[in-house]
């Protein structure tokens, strides 16, 4: 791979929008180029891992894409920074320091898990909901191991079968929705007859389970590792022996990259696009649930209408405007449906770590006024994860709107920053 290259097309993140967004770009001829930091493609939903081969959609997809030759995929390459001039600075672990030109870019970035702490949410043992399935997927061994899901949203369900799959038990689902609000989407299922088949299957087996609604996590206790987890089950404290709590409450975008770049986000503080997923940034679209959580299928048929209109042949985009029209009203109900209570929302006591790669606890920011300040006294968001898990808590407990990224946005070497060149020429902040 040389240094330095030019695509027509650059597609970053190679999860369902990224790849269908690539193939609709390959279609009229332009020369493509799909990167991901992960080592195989497929994204959260289609991760791939020993004795995880890859799944249907993602098969076909990928064929399709490697039928094309002139389309380049690069695996286990990050975007470190933009710079200016259309281009980026990746880096590799294998090739180092790169950069990449485009014409037109498309992010597909794809969303983070919303991780809100609680006493001993650090011991080992204490991960997101979708971070379990990642190690599972992973290749880690959770056979006989006891497994309390937490937090809000389908994605516990999600984790749920996976972690079965892998021989776990799962001793409860613990979920801060109302049982009204659940059985009300439980309902709404019906509009789309492949979620409910997929809920169907994801909670087969279910008679049994715990799954606790209008519950959320309190405490993990453990020495040296989680032991029990305390639950708030309808105001009385209920305590689970365990060797594993998998907790997160929902997902949130992830927009970096579009904030380096300059993007407009919405209320949601998502990537603001348009009606054919252009952003704010003349040349720059975005597709998939770094512009609103919303699942694989809205995040595939924004894809391909973004690759679309990146390559700039003449396409008739009306069939996948109203399949995106389907996809959004669902999201919109699952929004309703697991929005946080007050519950999840509640600030954990003074002494509960925040910020976990700096030490910083909630009581040590919560009397600065904005994220800022707080950083600025406290290091809080300063360390490797550069504030992605504690800005979104602080974002959510504080209302402090989204810290504003500063590139590099991950640890890069010290080569890497050399090959973006004189500073001037990162894309200024
Ligand atoms: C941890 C986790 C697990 C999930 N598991 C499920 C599940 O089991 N079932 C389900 O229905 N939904 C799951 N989801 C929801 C899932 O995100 C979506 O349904 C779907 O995968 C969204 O597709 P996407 O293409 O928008 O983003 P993603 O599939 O998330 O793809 C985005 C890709 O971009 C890459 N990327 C981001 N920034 C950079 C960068 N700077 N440089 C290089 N690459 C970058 C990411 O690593 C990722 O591979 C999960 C979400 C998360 C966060």
């Amino acid at each position: 791979m040389s240094v330095n290259q030019h695509y027509d097309v650059v597609v970053v993140g190679a999860g369902p929008a990224g790849l269908n967004a690539a193939r609709a770009a390959a279609q009229a001829g332009a020369r493509v180029a799909v990167l991901d930091d992960n080592p195989r493609v497929g994204g959260q939903i289609w991760r791939q891992g020993p004795g995880h081969a890859p799944k249907a959609p993602l098969r076909e997809v990928h064929a399709a894409l490697q039928a094309y030759p002139n389309v380049a995929v690069w695996s286990s390459v990050r975007v470190v920074a933009p710079l200016a001039g259309r281009a980026l600075l990746l880096e590799s672990a294998e090739h180092g320091g790169m950069r990449i030109g485009y014409g037109q870019l498309i992010l597909a970035t794809g969303a983070r898990e919303r991780l809100l702490p609680f006493a001993g949410w650090t011991l080992p043992g204490v991960t997101g909901a979708g971070a379990l399935q990642a190690l599972i997927k992973g290749g880690t061994p959770v056979r006989e191991e006891r497994i309390v899901i937490a937090g809000s949203g389908p994605l516990l369900l999600a984790s749920l079968a996976t972690a079965r799959a892998a021989g776990a038990e799962v001793v409860a689902v613990i979920e801060q929705a109302p049982a009204a609000s659940l059985a009300r989407f439980t309902a709404s299922l019906v509009a789309t007859p492949s979620k409910l088949m997929q809920a169907a299957q994801l909670t087969r087996g279910f008679v049994g389970l715990r799954y606790w609604s209008d519950s959320v996590v309190r405490e993990a206790r453990g020495a040296g590792r989680v032991e029990q987890v305390t639950i708030l089950r309808g105001g009385r404290e209920v305590t689970l022996a365990c060797d594993r709590v998998a907790c997160g409450y929902g997902l949130v975008p992830n927009v970096t990259l579009a904030q380096a770049l300059g993007c407009a986000l919405d209320e949601r503080g998502a990537v603001r696009v348009d009606d054919t997923q252009r952003t704010s940034v003349e040349g720059v679209l975005a597709a998939g649930e770094c512009t609103g959580v919303g699942g694989m299928e809205l995040a595939r048929t924004e894809g391909a209408i973004a690759g679309w209109v990146a390559n700039g042949a003449p396409h008739d985009l009306t069939t996948l405007r109203a399949q995106r029209s389907r996809w959004q009203r669902f999201a919109e109900r699952v929004d309703t449906a697991f929005a946080l209570g007050a519950a999840a929302r509640a600030l954990p006591p003074a002494d509960t770590l925040l910020c976990r790669c700096e030490d910083v606890t909630i009581g040590d920011v919560q009397a600065y006024p904005h994220w800022r300040d707080a950083k600025l006294h406290t290091r809080c968001g300063m360390g490797a994860c550069q504030g992605r898990i504690c800005g979104t808590a602080a974002s959510t407990y504080f209302g402090w709107p989204a810290a504003q990224p500063r590139p590099p946005f991950q640890p890069a070497q010290i080569a890497t920053l050399i090959e973006a060149g004189e500073s001037a020429s990162v894309q200024a902040q």
